[in-house]
């Protein structure tokens, strides 16, 4: 099965190592799109696993959970990507279903390296109607 992030190649050989915990996200792009990933394969543990700083002390879980569950997520375009020692921050689009409504979220998130691993710190997000 093809991964839902969009590289074109298996969930197996794309994200699902670094979601199981077998393998780290080598660059933060990469930890984002698992993120997504997880999103679409409902694993709020891997969500809330790696997230630091701010967009953790934002994170409610109640709230999480149910937007998870009335999400389908449609697809992830990444536009833009920057990565400088232990700061990154990835642009991207992802296309969902909310309510029956489908929409289309644009983030800038900002990461950072923590103890050699990638984690979300804030997020940048607003939305529009596809
Ligand atoms: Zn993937």
């Amino acid at each position: 099965m093809s991964c839902p992030c969009g590289a074109g190649i298996d969930f197996e050989s794309c994200c699902e190592p670094y979601i199981d915990g077998e393998k780290r996200a080598p660059k933060a792009e990469t930890l984002m799109r698992s993120r997504y990933s997880a999103y679409v394969k409902r694993n709020l543990g891997y969500i809330e696993k790696t997230i630091s700083g701010p967009a953790k002390r934002q994170f409610d879980r109640k709230q999480a959970e149910m937007l998870m569950e009335h999400t389908d997520w449609e697809g992830l375009k990444v536009l833009a990507s920057h990565e400088s020692g232990d700061q990154a921050t990835v642009e991207f689009e992802a296309r969902f279903m909310f309510q029956g409504k489908r929409q289309i979220m644009h983030e800038i998130s900002s990461f950072q390296k923590i103890d050699g691993k990638w984690v979300y710190v804030n997020g940048d997000v607003s939305f529009k109607r596809a």
